[in-house]
């Protein structure tokens, strides 16, 4: 379980590595994570039919201006000699049968990326008598029991090796949900890796018992539990490493700082529709323009390695689990704030086609002062 990267080393005082990363170091690990899921939330409105539709909006990012979906996230992968990790919800297949989870399981396999386990327990609500637990419902696996959580794991596991995926070694809860019994259930089916732990995101839905200075990954009831990498904001403050909280200068510079300090692995989370507005019905330009940028810088960065859980997944830290953040950074910090209300205004609000060009305009400016 172990015989992926090398733990973390140590540091000196100030948190940084006696030595420079040498040619003899083994590279950073960057987990690229890619929830990928059809939303409930849309069946729920438009009814069982509604499969074609909520494929081609959730999972292809169709828009009238083009897909940015997995097709389009794939391309960029190849292109820049990137290997992503893609966790697939299978629990549609409750309502659709397993074609419905082969059809976004098929593309990624066939081009080499690696497929894990997701798991969104709002499909039971729709799910009519094919629900394995009969009448019970909701939002998140912690709220079932320790066997209830084992008979959805098993059927979710059974459903995505059904679609054509390899045995998965590696879990995210929908929402982030999990608690500890959600760790144990995954030990009894052999997926020995979790990821649903998110110390950097304020309002996650985890209940996993473990503190927030937990930042690199620890043996935790069973399992190996891996926390979403995240960057220090400010006195007591943290974000999450997610493409739409972070802009591309904090991702690459949480990355090499993660090099720099010679810690093993850093885990980056985005969706199959992350490119987006809010409602789906477009693309998010200035997240479009930020992964395709931070793609093609990520391919250029020396000594760092995106990674596959399926060959070498993230392996614990011999010392402390409490491994440095990236520092807090006021003009990084402003930047995207910057950045976040133009895509705010533009994608997520009403707004003025003058309006609209000149805040383009002005954070392009932004953005190209500190490329
Ligand atoms: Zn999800």
């Amino acid at each position: 379980m172990d015989g992926g990267h090398p733990s973390t080393r140590a540091l000196n005082a100030s948190g940084q590595s006696n030595l420079a990363c040498s040619k003899d170091e083994a590279p950073t690990a960057i987990y690229l994570t890619i929830d990928t899921e059809y939303e409930s939330g849309f069946t729920a409105k438009h009814g069982l039919d509604s499969r074609e539709a909520n494929f081609r909006r959730s999972i292809l990012g169709e828009t009238e201006d083009g897909a940015v979906g997995i097709a389009y996230q794939l391309d960029k992968f190849d292109r820049h000699g990137l290997k992503a990790v893609f966790f697939v919800d299978p629990m549609p297949a409750l309502l659709w049968g397993v074609e419905a989870v082969s059809d976004v399981v098929g593309p990624i396999i066939s081009r080499g990326h690696d497929v894990q386990l997701h798991l969104h327990t709002e499909w039971l609500a729709l799910a009519g008598a094919a629900n394995p637990l009969g009448e019970r419902v909701g939002d998140n696996l912690k709220q079932f029991s320790l066997e209830e959580q084992c008979a959805l794991i098993e059927y979710a596991r059974k459903m995505l090796i059904a679609a054509g995926a390899p045995p998965p070694v590696a879990f995210r809860a929908g929402n982030y949900g999990a608690n500890d019994d959600t760790l144990r259930a995954l030990a009894e089916f052999g997926i020995t890796h979790d990821t649903s732990f998110s110390p950097g995101f304020d309002d996650c839905a985890c209940d996993i018992s473990l503190g927030p200075d937990c930042h690199a990954p620890i043996r935790h009831c069973g399992v190996v539990e891996v926390p979403v990498g995240c960057i220090a904001d400010g006195v007591n403050r943290t974000r999450h490493a997610q493409l739409t909280a972070l802009s591309k200068h904090e991702l690459l510079a949480a990355i090499r700082h993660a090099r720099d300090s010679e810690i093993s692995s850093f885990t980056i989370v985005s969706h199959s529709f992350e490119l987006l507005s809010r409602d789906r019905s477009e693309i998010n330009r200035i997240l479009k323009r930020r992964f395709d940028r931070f793609c093609a810088a990520l391919g250029r960065t020396r000594n760092v390695e995106t990674a596959a859980y399926s060959e070498s997944p993230p392996s614990v830290a011999s010392g402390s689990a409490e491994a440095e953040m990236l520092p807090p950074n006021k003009v990084r910090t402003s930047l995207r704030m910057a950045e976040q209300s133009v895509s705010n205004l533009l994608y997520e609000g009403k707004k003025s086609a003058a309006v609209a060009t000149g805040l383009v305009a002005a954070a392009a400016t932004a953005a190209v002062a500190i490329d």
